[in-house]
C-alpha cells in the first residue's frame, strides 16, 4: 500500500493530514499558523510535522508515493514556485516544493490551495457530477478554483481563479497584494473580525458571529448579509463569464450557514444574467475543513499517474 501525505497551509492552521491510496483520511494534524513567525521556522515545522505523521503511523519513507501541499497565494506550478503569500509574511519567491523534497526524501509538489480544494469537491465531494465548476474558499484569504470542460483550468502563468483579487471598487481599503479595493479586503475573516468588533464594540470571533445569526441578532445577521452582498456581486460577475454549473463554498467563514448562503443566492439572482443565473446551483463545501489536504493528496496521485497534470518538477 502507498501512502500520500496532504498539507493545507492556510493564513490561520497548517493541516497535515496522511491519506491511503484510496484517498482516505487516516490521521490528522493542526497546527496555529501565527504560531511559527518567521518562512523558515514554518518551513521547519511542516518538515517536522510530515515526518511525524509518517513515523507515527509506522510507514516506512519509502512507501510514501509523495507529499502534496496547499498554499494561500500566487504560485508557477510548473516551476513549483511560490510567487508571495499575501497573508504570511516573509514568503517571496521560494521553491517550497524542492526545499521539502530535499530535506524530506519525497516528492513533494506545491499548488494554490483553492485550486487544490476544487480538485477535492469536483472528484470527491460532488464525485464529478459536474463539468464547470467553480470554487470559492473563504477564509483569512478568499481564493477560487476553476474546473472547466472537466479539467482544472490554471491559466497562462498558473494563476487563474484569483477571485479574491477582483475589485470591486475604484478605490477602497488595501489588500494583501497590495492593490486596492479587492473582494478580499471587504470579505477576508480579519476584516469580518474588525467590522464586528466596531459594531459589537468588544472582541467577537467569527464562531461566535456565525451563531449569534442563527439566534436571530440582528447586527450579526446584517454583516453576513453584507458579507453575502459582495460575493454575491462579484459571483454574477464570475458566473456571466463562465456560465458554470455549480458554484462550492467552501472554508472556514462558509461555515456562517443559511443567511451568508442565502444572501449569496439572492444576490446572484437580482446581479447575474437570468439565465446563467436560474441555471447555477450555490452549493456548500461537502468536504469542509479536509478540502484542502485532500485535494493535495489527490494531486500527488494523479501527477504519479501523469493525468492532465503536468510531471512532478
Ligand atoms: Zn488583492
Amino acid at each position: 500500500m502507498r501512502y500520500i501525505v496532504g498539507l493545507d497551509l492556510g493564513g490561520t492552521n497548517l493541516r497535515i493530514g496522511l491519506f491511503d491510496y484510496k484517498i482516505q483520511l487516516l490521521n490528522k494534524r493542526i497546527l496555529s499558523t501565527p504560531d511559527f513567525r518567521d518562512k523558515d521556522s514554518l518551513i521547519e515545522i511542516m518538515v517536522q510535522s510530515i515526518k511525524e505523521i509518517i513515523k507515527d503511523n509506522s510507514i516506512k519513507e519509502r512507501n510514501t508515493l509523495g507529499i502534496g501541499v496547499g498554499l494561500p497565494g500566487p504560485l508557477d506550478y510548473k516551476r513549483q514556485l511560490v510567487y508571495f503569500l499575501p497573508n504570511i509574511k516573509g514568503w517571496h519567491n521560494v521553491f517550497l516544493g524542492k526545499i521539502l523534497k530535499e530535506r524530506i526524501g519525497i516528492n513533494t509538489i506545491i499548488d494554490n490551495d483553492a485550486n487544490l480544494i476544487c480538485l477535492a469537491e469536483y472528484y470527491i465531494g460532488l464525485a464529478r457530477k459536474y463539468s464547470n465548476l467553480v470554487c470559492i474558499t473563504l477564509g483569512t484569504g478568499v481564493g477560487g478554483g476553476l474546473i472547466i470542460e472537466n479539467r482544472l483550468y490554471r491559466g497562462t502563468n498558473s494563476l487563474a481563479g484569483e477571485i479574491g483579487h477582483i475589485p470591486i471598487t475604484q478605490d477602497g481599503p488595501y489588500c494583501g497584494c497590495g492593490k486596492k479595493g479587492c473582494l478580499e479586503s471587504y470579505i477576508g475573516n480579519q476584516r469580518i473580525i474588525r467590522q464586528a468588533k466596531k459594531i459589537f464594540k468588544k472582541n467577537i470571533t467569527l464562531e461566535e458571529l456565525s451563531r449569534l445569526a442563527r439566534l436571530n441578532d440582528i447586527r450579526a445577521i446584517k454583516i453576513w448579509k453584507s458579507v453575502g452582498e459582495k460575493l454575491g456581486t462579484v459571483l454574477a460577475g464570475v458566473i456571466n463569464l463562465l456560465n458554470p454549473e455549480a458554484v462550492v463554498i467552501a472554508g472556514g467563514v462558509s461555515k456562517a450557514g443559511k443567511v451568508l448562503f442565502d444572501s449569496i443566492k439572492e444576490t446572484i439572482k437580482e446581479r447575474a444574467m437570468p439565465i446563467q443565473a436560474k441555471q447555477v446551483k450555490i452549493l456548500n463545501s461537502r468536504l469542509k475543513d479536509n478540502a484542502g489536504i485532500t485535494g493535495a493528496a489527490l494531486l500527488v496521485k494523479m501527477e504519479a499517474r501523469n493525468v492532465n497534470f503536468y510531471r512532478f518538477s
